[in-house]
């Protein structure tokens, strides 16, 4: 087990990567609070299903583009745990619109989750890791901020943001034994991008299968996981910074 005794949150984590993420945090031994938005009964399905296997969850309820409400649930889970050690910051939306239907309400929106929420949530812990001596970030951006898209311009500012800000992080909290890193997946298979996979995307579903080396179009969920338990374990102190790219192989052209 490379995270025994560990406290972990997880943003978004009823469903999708973060569901994942959670479920094997929980088998390496960490306890975990799973939070959600508007899915209660996903994320207690989450808690039994981390229960029935012998490991140890809470659901909290947030909305963590909210910082007010950040800071009543990491007050919450410090209270219920007496603290906290790893922060995935994975909660997300993703919007497929155009520059021109880009609204001021959609750009807010994905900001407002997809990277302001990430950096106030770190910002919330950081007093706590002063005086617990330390503790681990894992940020989840995307190959859309590592690259870019058509057709979601807001979300890709979001998602580069996070690429940047997790360095800006790093620069700043290394020397306190934080460490700020972040994954960025290729396409995964999620409620998320349902609407990008379903009937009538066959020609995107192809290119992607056509440009990714594995030909591998989706990812599994669970293929992020084993990249979330290295840089939330002790093999990863010395890496700051970085943001991995877990994709398939589809980047490398
Ligand atoms: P998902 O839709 O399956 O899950 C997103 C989660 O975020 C859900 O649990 C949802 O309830 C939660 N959430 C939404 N708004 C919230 C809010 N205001 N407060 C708290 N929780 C909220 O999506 P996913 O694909 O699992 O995405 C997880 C992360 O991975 C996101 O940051 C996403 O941008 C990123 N990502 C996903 C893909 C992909 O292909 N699926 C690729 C690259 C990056």
């Amino acid at each position: 087990m490379r995270l025994k005794d560990k406290v972990a949150i997880v943003t978004g984590s009823s469903m999708g990567i973060g569901e994942a993420i959670a479920k094997r945090f929980a088998k390496e031994g960490a306890t975990v609070a799973i939070n959600y938005f508007k899915s209660p009964d996903a994320a207690d399905a989450v808690v039994a299903a981390i229960e029935a296997e012998g490991g140890k969850a809470k659901a909290y309820k947030a909305d963590v583009s909210k910082v007010a409400e950040i800071e009543r649930f990491a007050k919450e889970v410090i209270d219920d745990f007496g603290g906290v050690d790893i922060l995935v910051n994975n909660a997300g939306v993703f919007r497929t619109v155009s520059v021109l239907e880009t609204t001021e309400e959609i750009w807010d929106e994905q900001l407002d989750l997809n990277l302001r929420g990430y950096f106030f949530f770190v910002k919330t812990l950081v007093p706590h890791w002063r005086q617990t001596g330390g503790g681990k970030v894992i940020n989840i951006s995307s190959i859309a901020g590592t690259g870019a898209f058509p057709n979601c311009p807001a979300y890709c500012a979001a998602k580069g943001g996070v690429v940047n800000v997790t360095r800006a992080l790093a620069a700043e909290l290394g020397k306190e034994n934080i460490n700020v890193n972040s994954i960025a997946p290729g396409n995964v298979a999620t409620p998320l991008n349902a609407h990008v996979r379903g009937p009538g995307n066959e020609e995107y579903v192809k290119l992607m299968e056509t440009f990714t080396p594995t030909g591998i179009a989706f990812l599994k969920p669970e293929d992020m996981t084993g990249t979330a338990v290295f840089l939330a374990s002790q093999d990863s102190n010395l890496i700051h910074g970085e943001t991995i790219i877990v994709d398939g192989g589809w980047s490398v052209w």
